[in-house]
């Protein structure tokens, strides 16, 4: 059974032609599914009584099933999705006054290694495929529309605005997938976003930054983490491949496409690792050609991460002292912790492939 998750709007007009049917009736079903949240075909009111028939036959609506549902204090709203073979992985919805950010994944596990990050720590499994990452759109606006009067609800309304790519998994070693599933999030008829408010965050695989801006581009944010290369190979390893430099060129190129007129970068802190005023000052230097905005992530702890938070007041500090050499640093928020649902705590289920855990624990 072909699940139509997997169809945008072009290949699912294909699917059905054989049938008979226009490429309008592709819209319409598109409408039902995503719009609608509609997974029942004989419930899709507008479409004939034989092609629902037919419909159900040889087609199903698959979506990630749900393992676990947390509401945080906060709002912040979390799932544990179960994608078969005792696999998990994590979404989270975070409301703010203006705007609602989803955050998915786009991997069971990651294959990178970063040292801080509880992903990276549990090994990997799998790609997700395009089904699977659309759908876990899919599933949390269903859910939060429940939470929010399904009944008063008008499809036009919107509950998700934003999505980040921030969850499990490095987007980028799983791009083709990744690039269908945020086709199908930009195209109206499916859920219609802005480019702008789609995010995909990487730790920087240059050759696919730089097809990205050929094939999609979204708004893109760069785990930095580190001002020098002799650190980041060391916390971020990806960097022996793709060192500093040549990743800060690839921003440069990058934003001539982008929606946004500036890169993220994305810096975790670590007390006393990345953390002085000297490497702030670093810092300032190697991003000085790149047109970019800071987001400063506390460290969010995971047993046996071997880390620990800078304090606020160095947070702070070294937050003034970017801004004092004229650039943009915000300091990130860090929501729903009560439910390990902020950044790095996604750590899902994931049935290693790699043999990390015994590594890790061997070492
Ligand atoms: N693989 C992608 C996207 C997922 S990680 C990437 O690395 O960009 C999303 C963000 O959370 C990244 O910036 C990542 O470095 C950060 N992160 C990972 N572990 C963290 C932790 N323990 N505390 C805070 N942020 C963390
Ligand atoms: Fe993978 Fe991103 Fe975690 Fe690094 S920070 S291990 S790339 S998920």
């Amino acid at each position: 059974m072909e699940n139509l998750l997997e169809f945008n709007l072009r290949e699912l007009t294909k699917y059905i032609a054989p049938y008979g049917h226009k490429a309008y009736r592709a819209k319409q079903l598109l409408k039902w599914i995503y719009k609608v949240g509609q997974k029942d075909f004989n419930l899709m009111t507008d479409l004939s009584k034989s092609f629902r028939q037919e419909l159900s036959e040889i087609a199903q609506i698959k979506t990630p099933q749900i393992h676990l549902d947390h509401l945080s204090s906060d709002g912040t709203r979390k799932w544990l999705l179960d994608v078969g073979a005792k696999n998990g992985i994590e979404a989270v919805f975070i409301p703010e006054k203006d705007r609602g950010t989803l955050c998915i994944s786009s991997q069971v596990g990651c294959a990178l290694e970063c040292t801080f990050c509880s992903t990276g720590r549990q090994g990997f499994n799998r790609n997700l495929s395009s089904a699977e990452i659309i759908g876990q759109l899919w599933v949390a606006n269903n859910l939060l529309r429940e939470q929010q009067n399904y009944k008063s609800f008008k499809i036009e309304d919107r509950i998700i605005t934003n999505v980040v790519m921030m969850g499990m998994g490095e987007p980028l070693t799983n791009y083709k997938q990744v690039v269908h599933a945020l086709e199908m999030m930009l195209d109206d008829n499916v859920y219609g976003l802005s480019r702008r408010r789609v995010t995909l965050s990487t730790s920087g695989l240059i050759p696919a930054i730089d097809k990205l801006r050929e094939d999609c581009p979204v708004s893109l944010a760069i785990s930095l983490h580190a001002p020098n290369d002799a650190l980041r190979n060391e916390i971020v390893p990806i960097n022996k491949k793709y060192p500093l430099e040549a990743l800060m060129k690839s921003c440069i190129r990058y934003i001539d496409k982008a929606p946004r007129d500036f890169v993220t970068f994305e810096y975790v802190m670590l007390n006393d690792i990345n953390d002085s005023l000297e490497q702030a000052k670093q810092l300032v230097s190697l991003v000085k050609d790149v047109p970019c905005k800071f987001n400063l992530i506390p460290f969010n702890p995971f047993p046996n991460s071997g880390y620990t938070c800078s304090s606020r007041a160095k947070i702070e500090s070294f937050q003034r002292l970017l801004m004092d050499a004229g650039l943009v640093a915000t300091i990130r928020k860090t929501r729903g912790d009560d439910i390990d649902a902020a950044c790095g705590q996604l750590a899902g289920q994931v049935q290693d492939k790699t043999k990390r855990t015994q590594r890790i624990h061997l070492a």
